[in-house]
């Protein structure tokens, strides 16, 4: 089924601790030097080490053994994540949206596998549960 999300902001500003994501997310990111948005993001390493990804090259990737969303640069776990905006048509837009991460880009509480009621997503709520 297809809905249409209402852009009110419930999941990007729940969205701030424990988000996994890929190695594909951070490529462009860091081709594009995009450290404000690197600097929200803590990479576990296959040694059991932790980093910020700001500084991070292509080349640490594949050492790569899960990546988190979001942190602050000192790597505190955020309560919302950075990146959300609500403007004045009281809809809340997405600072990074071209480039924003898959785990965000395939997220569609309407869809039966996630069905998040506990997320009173309004754009569930004409849904069948
Ligand atoms: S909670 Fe639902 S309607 Fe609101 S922004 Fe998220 S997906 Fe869209
Ligand atoms: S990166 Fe964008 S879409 Fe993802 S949680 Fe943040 S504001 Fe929402």
């Amino acid at each position: 089924m297809t809905q249409d999300c209402r852009q009110c902001g419930k999941c990007c500003e729940k969205w701030g601790w424990d988000q996994k994501g890929i190695p594909e997310d951070l490529e462009p990111w860091i081709a594009d030097n995009r450290l404000d948005i690197l600097s929200h993001v803590l990479v576990r390493f296959t040694d059991g080490g932790y980093r910020i990804a700001a500084g991070l090259t292509t080349s640490d990737l594949p050492r790569i053994d899960r990546i988190f969303y979001w942190v602050d640069p000192d790597g505190k776990k955020r309560s919302s994540c950075p990146f959300f905006e609500r403007r004045d048509d009281g809809k809340v837009y997405c600072r990074i949206h071209d480039t924003k991460p898959a785990v965000c880009v395939g997220f569609a509480p309407w869809a039966a596998i996630w069905h998040d009621y506990g997320l009173n997503c309004p754009a569930c709520r004409d849904t069948t549960p």
